[in-house]
């Protein structure tokens, strides 16, 4: 199986995508947390990334198109993966395409957790492994980026991706959650 999960800051991806897994028993590729150990390593990564991640702004689409196909290449890929915080942009999305295709590879499914904006800022605000992006006016910019730069892709997967989307609502439980997307997987 091979997956991106989409969903603005807050929305649950890293809980599901955890649970998709472990059940699918694939590796999970988490973007957000490669990058905040490459910057806490001080990789050239890393470096190029940090300010743009401290700040809440996408880190330019040639940067992140060039660690994907690297790390899409490697051996324990190949038979499939999880990818979250991949794609955020129309490009990024093109290009994973672009890859798969080359790799001889194609996406299964990609998944939208919907929640409302209020409820995305308020889960920031209170988690517990608060994060120096989950600072208010922070996350205010990530959740205008994830409107204006990633809603665009759910129909991109609807559409050109032969109905490739679910969308699950995201206020439910995690476990509940969970079995929605299964049970949808499962009858489509
Ligand atoms: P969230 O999804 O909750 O906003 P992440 O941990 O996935 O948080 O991402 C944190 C930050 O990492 C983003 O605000 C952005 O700066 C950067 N980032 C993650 N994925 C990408 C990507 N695909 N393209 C550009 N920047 C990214």
């Amino acid at each position: 199986m091979r997956f991106v999960i989409l969903g603005g800051p807050g929305a649950g991806k890293g809980t599901q995508a955890s649970k998709l897994c472990k059940h699918f028993k694939i590796p999970l590729i988490c973007i957000g947390d490669i990058l905040r150990e490459a910057i806490a390593s001080k990789t050239d990564f890393g470096q190029q990334a940090q300010g743009y991640v401290d700040t809440g702004e996408l880190v330019p689409d040639l940067t992140m198109i060039e660690f994907i196909r690297d790390r899409l290449q490697q051996p324990n890929t190949r038979n499939g993966w999880l990818l979250d915080g991949y794609p955020r942009t129309a490009f990024q999305a093109e290009e994973l395409d672009f890859l798969l295709d080359k790799l001889d590879q194609k996406l299964d499914w990609a998944i939208f957790l919907k929640v409302p904006e209020e409820v995305l800022m308020q889960r920031c605000e209170a988690r517990e492994d608060c994060r120096a992006d989950d600072r208010p006016a922070i996350v205010k910019r990530r959740i205008d980026l994830f409107n204006e730069r990633t809603i665009p892709l759910l129909e991109y997967y609807e559409y050109r991706q032969r109905k490739r989307l679910i969308t699950v609502h995201g206020e439910q439980t995690p476990e509940e959650i969970f079995q929605e997307i299964l049970t949808q997987i499962n009858s489509r």
